[in-house]
């Protein structure tokens, strides 16, 4: 078995530096600025988000980069490190529209466009970005992408920074997803890159769009948030996505109710739905993980960190047996960190692959990425990359 890798971030110097040293590589001028923003874990509240439900996302310390300066032309043109180089991705803005638009720049378009259909000015612009999130992960390093664009346009076009200003970011930023690319995602990602906080984890609830920062400090009680991406293929546009919100919104219907957090009685709802046909498992989760999600505010406000390994395991069993949103992967890096000293563990994201976190003594971080990274390699898995998600600052100007 080879080392556990680690996946550091870098400092917003050092990604400023990357992508502005990019951009004059690529497009032979300098950058009028670099913006950055920041991939998230979800700590509980998974699948929640389209449900009218809460959820509890930090933003990490991996970042998105972008280099940008405005077109002249209203064309949008990209590079990115990550992709071959030099390799442009181009379109003039007024091709943009659903359906339209394919590959890694409709993200950026797509933001661009959101942000004009909600008569915000976005100019077009020519950019270069370098990433430290990895994607496919489920640590939302589209979202990133997106989001970094975002607060770049809002800063071109002269609008002043604010709380209001990032809230109709975050539904720009979901246009470009939802519409553009064509994947039908809720807001959390969006929001925990924009309205996150360092040191905070940031409670949405998405009834009212109310987003409460409330301070989550691990680190005074020697515990370090690790996550773990179990590097299974991350495929939410396969309809597995489509079928369960779809189980939800009917589920909702049957119950009489507008969504499921309406839902306070979860014996009635069972008996409705029946505890185990499809649309009872499903709701049963969304139903208890809003249960979960704000037991978990609670938690984190008073600092008594030993709740969540009961938390964490309710929420990863119930996404594994009523939600079935987890893969042998997910399974297996839940149950080796547990087994190697972690004091709680789950999946997080949207399932179907993606990442793990588990909250481990600081002593014992190595023990824990040794005792993974064995248990994927007897499981036959590809080898798992490692972070530290220490919750960290929303997007913003980093040059
Ligand atoms: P996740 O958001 O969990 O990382 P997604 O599949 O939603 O996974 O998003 C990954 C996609 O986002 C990539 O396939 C690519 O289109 C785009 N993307 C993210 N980061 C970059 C980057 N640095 N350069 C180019 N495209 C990126
Ligand atoms: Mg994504």
């Amino acid at each position: 078995m080879d080392e556990p890798r680690f996946e550091l971030a870098w400092t917003r110097e050092e990604g400023a530096e990357r992508a502005a040293l990019g951009f004059r590589r690529t497009f032979g001028t300098d950058p009028v600025g670099v913006w950055a923003a920041p991939g998230r874990v979800n700590i509980i509240g998974e699948h929640t988000d389209y449900n009218q439900g809460l959820c509890a996302p930090i933003a990490l310390p991996h970042c998105v980069y972008a280099a940008v300066a405005p077109s002249d032309d209203d064309t949008v043109r990209l590079s990115s490190a990550q992709l071959a180089e030099g390799e442009l991705w181009q379109i003039p803005m007024d091709e943009v529209r659903p359906g339209n638009v394919s590959g890694w720049g409709a993200y950026v378009a797509g933001t661009i466009w959101g942000m004009r259909q909600r008569l915000m000015p976005a100019p077009a612009v020519t950019a270069y970005v370098d990433s430290c999130v990895p994607f496919g992960a489920g640590l939302s390093s589209s979202a990133a992408l997106s989001c970094a664009f975002a607060v770049a346009e809002a800063a071109l076009a002269g609008v002043p920074d604010s709380a209001g200003l990032r809230i109709r970011l975050v539904d720009a930023a979901c246009d470009a997803e939802n519409q553009i690319v064509g994947a039908p995602t809720g807001g959390l990602d969006q929001s925990a890159s924009l309205r996150s906080a360092r040191a905070h984890v940031l409670i949405l609830d998405f009834l009212n769009s109310v987003a409460r920062q409330v301070p989550f400090n691990l680190a005074s009680a020697r515990l370090e948030l690790l996550v773990i991406d179990t590097k299974a293929p991350h495929q939410l546009n396969d309809g597995q996505y489509g079928s369960r919100r779809a189980s939800c919104e009917a589920a909702a219907r049957k119950l009489g109710v507008a969504s499921l957090r309406e839902v306070d009685d979860l014996d009635a709802a069972m008996r409705i739905l029946g505890p185990d046909s499809v649309e009872g498992k499903r709701a049963r989760h969304v139903i208890t993980e809003i249960a979960r999600t704000k037991e978990f505010e609670q938690i984190a406000r008073q600092g008594c960190w030993e709740e969540l390994g009961r938390l964490f395991q309710e929420s990863h069993n119930s996404l594994r047996y009523d939600y079935e949103v987890t893969v042998p992967e997910l399974d297996v890096a839940v149950e080796s960190a547990l087994a190697t000293g972690a004091h709680a563990a789950r999946m997080t994201g949207g399932g179907f692959g993606g990442s793990v976190i588990a909250v481990v003594p600081v002593e014992r971080l190595q023990r824990v990425a040794n005792g993974v990274s064995e248990a994927f390699a007897q499981a036959g898995f590809a080898p798992p990359a490692f972070l530290i998600g220490t919750p960290s600052a929303p997007a913003a100007r980093v040059r």
